[in-house]
């Protein structure tokens, strides 16, 4: 990549903002910074996406109802016994309410 204003060759400059090519002569490069500008928006809408979904749990994927609330999806959690022979235990929680509830019988 060359300069945009002298034509000369670009180098890689290191900033505090992170990495890009830059040309010695300190020549500013509106392509790339417009570049890197759309990057951050993006970024910054996918934090506010999530920001928005964690009103909900987003992990909550399972079909359960909640005893306590009603809310028919629950996050599964499984609770591995590595330091024994018994199985893994599995409890939902709410994805509303965060209520726990143990599951009963065994998930195989
Ligand atoms: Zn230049
Ligand atoms: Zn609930």
């Amino acid at each position: 990549m060359f300069c945009k204003t002298c034509g000369g060759l670009l180098v890689p400059k290191k900033t505090e903002y992170g990495s890009w090519m830059s040309c010695p002569q300190g020549h500013l490069q509106p392509e790339l910074n417009q570049e890197r500008t759309t990057i951050t928006t993006k970024n910054l809408r996918q934090a506010a996406n999530i920001e928005v979904a964690s009103d909900e749990n987003i992990l909550a994927v399972y079909d359960h109802v909640c005893k306590k609330c009603g809310h028919g999806k629950a996050q599964l959690i499984e609770i591995s016994c590595s330091y024994s022979d018994e199985d893994n235990i599995y409890r939902f929680k709410c994805g509303k309410c965060g209520s726990v509830e143990q599951m009963e019988g065994k998930v195989k």
